[in-house]
């Protein structure tokens, strides 16, 4: 440490340039671009014992990403090597792990240190960060908490005096013994489509409660040829090909749900024959006709879960539930069925993110207080006023359902280093982007997002905020969030210039 970055701390604090929360693939892709660039006084501080985020975390049965694996890797580090076109947890939890490793940045990375509080300090314009692993002072901080980091747990009478097994999807207790059990699964999302799959056939039984019927597509996954696996790894510029025709491909997707919502009934033909091949049960086929516009929820990808919920071992459950007693759970029908173990696929907090709570802005109110008093307002999906120096990965409006968030991750990443890179250049201290630039850039995204599925689908998701308004997804082209994240518009924000110490 420096003599000079030793007077900018106080006394407790460790003074970094950068501190970067979260060693997830957004932590970890910022940690190895900084290196990349230059800006070599930077932390990462982690509440788990390893990198990889919600790679790491998610190790359920069955899991893996339903986005295509050559989107699925850093544009600075393609992976020939993926075994299948689309990828399993273990391995994109290892090559999270590998690119850790190749990219040198381990030094920087602090384990079992969550963040506790980030407060901003008027007085030295700098962060003051708590961890549980000591305290930092830091001129820039870039949060990489993760979007679907946070477990919703429901709140179902009675759930705490349940006797068996319960835990949610992204926290699996592998210490579990289901098979020859009866298991209760609760939520049919994105994680459940793959988790009832993988436990159907060992369970002894399995009740699936849906609240909400959801479209599924086919899964075109496939294991890839050796052939393939030669050809990305020893001919220049042939992956880059591949990943671009995909990426190209993924962005109609934009059309179904942004442009024109209309169109996806022509998907939703292909939904329809999909129950009607896969499910022979009338009345299961029944209860998973979904009635909201397909691409208004998430859409979900399976050539399983259907046959899953078939089998004569699953029951599918459309009933709510009124209670959880100590060994059943009981619906509102008030049919009583005794299970063993209960699997809680009901997702994350995402706007109401507790995580919200620990940054605290210039104004003294924290984060989950502006959004809570004016809804989140973020400038670029990365900036906010009330919060100088801060840089929110997959903040505000950056999220995707359709394509790799890497490519937002990286977009980001750009802003940031340009960012980094001018205030260096003009000595500038801070910035904060102005109230003015903000209305005007929600106002565009209020705009664009009045006619999108998402919100003329009929539907409730995991999008929308309280208030109803979708705080969570960019409704454009993903290439459009790419070109506006290109530089850093300094003209955007209130500079102060740096403080000679
Ligand atoms: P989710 O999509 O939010 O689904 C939660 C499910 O639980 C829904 O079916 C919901 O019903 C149900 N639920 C919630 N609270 C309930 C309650 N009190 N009683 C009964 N049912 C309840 O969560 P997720 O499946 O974990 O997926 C979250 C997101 O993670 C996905 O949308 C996706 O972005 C990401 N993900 C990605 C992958 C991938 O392959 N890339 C895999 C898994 C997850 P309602 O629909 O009625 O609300």
């Amino acid at each position: 440490m420096s003599n000079e970055a030793a007077a900018i701390g106080t006394a407790d604090r460790r003074p970094v340039h950068a501190l970067i929360v979260g060693a997830g693939l957004s932590g970890l892709g910022a940690a190895i671009r900084l290196k990349q660039h230059g800006f070599d006084d930077f932390v990462v501080v982690e509440r788990g014992s390893d990198v990889g985020g919600t790679w790491r975390v998610n190790s359920y049965p069955g899991a893996g990403c339903d986005v295509p694996s050559q989107l699925y890797s850093y544009s600075f580090a393609l992976n020939p090597e993926w075994s299948h076109s689309f990828s399993p947890q273990p391995e994109i939890y290892a090559y999270l792990r590998k690119v850790a490793d190749d990219n040198g940045i381990r030094d920087r990375l602090l384990f079992d240190s969550a963040m506790t509080g980030a407060r901003w300090n008027t007085e030295t314009s700098r962060w003051d960060v708590d961890t549980a692993n000591g305290n930092f002072s830091a001129q820039f901080l870039i949060s990489g908490a993760g979007v679907l980091a946070e477990p919703s747990l429901p709140d179902i009478k009675g759930i705490s005096t349940f006797e068996g097994k319960i835990f949610h999807s992204s926290r699996w207790d592998h210490s579990a013994e289901l098979a020859g059990k009866r298991v209760a699964v609760i939520g049919t999302g994105s994680s459940s489509v793959q988790i009832v799959p993988s436990i159907a056939p060992e369970v002894e039984r399995l009740d699936v409660y849906q609240r909400t019927a959801t479209w599924v597509m086919p899964h075109l996954g496939r294991r890839y040829t050796g052939l393939e696996r030669v050809l990305f790894k020893r001919v220049p510029g042939f992956q880059r090909f591949v990943r671009g025709l995909i990426y190209a491909n993924r962005e109609i997707f934009v059309v179904f749900q942004v442009k024109y919502p209309k169109l996806a009934v022509l998907l939703e033909i292909v939904g329809r024959v999909k129950m009607f091949l896969e499910i022979r049960d009338p009345e299961k086929r029944r209860k998973v006709v979904p009635t909201h516009r397909l691409g208004c929820k998430r859409m979900l990808v399976s050539n399983k879960f259907y046959r899953a919920l078939d089998r004569k071992n699953v029951d599918l459950v459309t009933d709510g539930i009124s209670e959880i007693r100590a060994n059943s759970i009981v619906t509102e029908d008030g049919t009583e069925r005794e299970v063993d173990a209960i699997v809680l696929a009901t997702g994350f907090h995402v706007a109401d993110s507790p995580t919200f709570n620990l940054y605290t802005g210039a104004d003294g109110r924290t984060m989950a207080e502006c959004a809570e008093e004016e809804g989140p307002k973020v400038y670029k999906g990365t900036t906010a006023t009330n919060f100088p120096n801060l840089f929110m990965m997959l903040g505000a409006n950056s999220g995707l359902n359709y394509t790799s968030l890497i490519y937002i991750i990286e977009s980001q990443l750009n802003y940031v280093l340009s960012a980094l890179t001018r205030m260096r250049e003009l000595n500038l201290g801070t910035f904060e982007v102005k109230l003015a630039a903000l209305d005007d850039y929600n106002a565009v995204i209020k705009k664009n997002m009045a006619t999108t599925v998402w919100a003329t689908g009929g539907c409730q998701s995991w999008f929308l905020d309280k208030a109803g308004n979708n705080s969570a997804l960019w409704p454009d082209f993903s290439f459009r969030f790419r070109n506006q994240t290109r530089e850093f518009d300094l003209t955007a924000y209130e500079t102060t210039p740096a403080v000679a110490r």
